[in-house]
């Protein structure tokens, strides 16, 4: 068989594997508990599918530009000048099949071969895999002082004649940190002076707690013209709990939108019709379900926080965003492949391995799921590896006998 080195170069989306799995074990019955989960488990806005069911009704769904709908399009106007205070213009939008589509499209329009793209660590899983994808080569930077905060100078020492763009995502998959506003104004100045694309993920910008302020790069960028190098990635995955429905957007500079747009008119043409009549609704609609989620998103939080704070020899940094935990796991087991799948395999708990994200020994847990899912699977994980526990523990009538040390 032959492959293409990029091809052969692509690792199989380690989160996306777990879950297979965890739906295999669910369907055999077993009783899997899922804390690796990344989406809410909410229901979608009544809005979305009022918008996307009527215009199913009319029994007329087309194809759509290869940029997006104009009135998607208006939407995302809108909701830029409603959340970062900006007035954009149609040809500033790219709508995509997913914010995952809008960044790979993005990254495909700026990447030369041997480019270097730097993100900090821990970072999202796709972001080294989109970056090769492109044949360009990604930079991992993980932070000195030993948190989840990158500084300018760690990012500085990374910056070669190579370095094409920076990705930052805050707040971040996996540590749910908010990076500090003042860290955002050096990196929209710092990437203006050198020329380099900057580009933010703000998929979670909507899910923060006690009060934390999501910074607004636009609040730094001197000018949003021609030459701008600014980026930014969203969409309505996380905070409509909007997964399946594929839909997210860039905002950019007019000539680069054109490119992503000549790009992706090639690869998918623009995202279903349908889909982006739910994501107006959405967008446009009432907003009570984005409030009832962050609601129940920061009662589950403060849930997990306590527990995994009562758990002997494990760190954790509390997220301020998103829906995971980042813990550090290392005083139990260095491995944390070797770790989740132990959990799976022993407890029936699936967890993320902090490896995927860049950071070995530390585990993934979201709190976006139930709390009687945190709970029992916190009370499995810990039955599981701490040396001090009974003997037995029963799932349902399931009796699991302690064979291990
Ligand atoms: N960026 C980050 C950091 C994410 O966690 C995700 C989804 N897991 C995405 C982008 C992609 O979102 P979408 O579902 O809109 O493709």
């Amino acid at each position: 068989m032959s492959i293409s080195i990029i091809g052969r170069s692509i690792n199989e989306s380690a989160t996306l594997k777990l879950n297979e799995t965890f739906a295999i074990l669910k369907a055999k019955g077993e009783p899997v508990i899922h804390l690796g989960g990344g989406e809410p488990k909410s229901k979608s806005p009544l809005d979305a599918i009022t918008a996307l069911t009527s215009h199913a009704n009319s029994g007329e769904v087309r194809y759509a530009p290869a940029d997006g709908s104009i009135d998607m399009k208006k939407a995302v106007i809108r909701y830029t000048l409603e959340n970062y205070n900006r007035l954009v213009e149609p040809k500033n939008v790219i709508v995509s099949s997913g914010a995952k589509q809008s960044l790979m499209v993005a990254l495909q329009a700026i990447l030369n071969p041997q480019d270097e793209v730097i993100f900090p660590v821990p970072y999202w899983v796709s972001y080294p895999e989109m970056v090769k994808l492109c044949g360009a080569i990604p930079v991992p930077v993980t932070p000195e002082d030993g948190t989840f905060t990158p500084t300018m100078n760690d990012i500085e020492q990374n910056v070669t004649s190579y370095t094409k763009a920076i990705i930052i995502n805050s707040p971040n998959n996996p540590s749910g940190a908010v990076y500090p506003e003042n860290f955002i104004a050096e990196i929209v100045k710092f990437c203006e002076n050198k020329g380099i694309y900057l580009i933010m993920d703000d998929i979670y910008q909507k899910l923060v707690y006690n009060n934390v302020k999501v910074a607004n790069p636009f609040d730094f960028v001197s000018d949003f013209s021609e030459n701008s190098k600014l980026i930014i990635i969203n969409g309505i995955s996380k905070a409509y709990a909007m997964t399946g429905f594929r839909i997210g957007w860039a905002i950019g500079n007019k000539a680069l939108i054109a490119v992503m747009s000549n790009i992706q008119g090639h690869q998918t043409s623009g995202p279903s019709i349908l889909l982006q009549k739910a994501a107006i609704g959405a967008i446009n609609g009432v907003q009570s379900s984005t409030n009832a989620l962050k609601t129940t998103l920061e009662n589950n939080r403060k849930i997990l926080i306590e527990r995994l704070k009562a758990f002997n020899g494990i760190h954790l940094l509390p997220p301020d965003g998103t829906f995971y935990t980042f813990a550090d796991f290392s005083a139990y087991e260095k491995d944390s492949t070797k770790l989740s799948k132990f959990l799976l395999d022993k407890v029936r708990v699936l967890t993320m391995p902090g490896k995927e994200f860049g950071m070995d020994g530390y585990l993934r847990i979201s709190f976006c799921g139930s709390i009687k899912d945190i709970n029992e699977g916190i009370d499995r994980i810990k039955w599981a590896i701490d040396p001090d526990s009974a003997n037995e523990l029963y799932i349902g009538e399931r009796k699991l006998v302690r064979d291990w040390r």
